[in-house]
């Protein structure tokens, strides 16, 4: 007899809710899959910490740091690049 898998995303999934991950707007139960799900996934999670680095990018920019708006489009060509499982 074999057990049932865990419950798992896929990396589509976490990348589309990891705005509102990082927003804190999904459920407890949902936010803790997605955790778990980078915990094990280090594409993921270094996607993550792209978007992070995004959203600290793109309120640096709103502040006016003119210096940074020279780095965001090389951003965003990385994440353009990227290849999801
Ligand atoms: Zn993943």
């Amino acid at each position: 007899m074999k057990l049932a898998p865990p419950p798992e995303l896929a990396c589509r999934d976490v990348v589309e809710v990891v705005s509102d991950y990082l927003d804190h707007a999904l459920s407890a139960e949902n936010q803790a899959h997605v955790e778990q799900h980078f915990l094990v996934c280090p594409p993921c999670s270094a996607y993550l910490a792209q978007m992070k680095r995004s959203i600290e990018l793109s309120a640096a920019l709103r502040a006016g740091a003119s210096e940074l708006s020279e780095v965001a489009p090389g951003l965003l060509q990385a994440f353009r690049d990227r290849k999801l499982r």
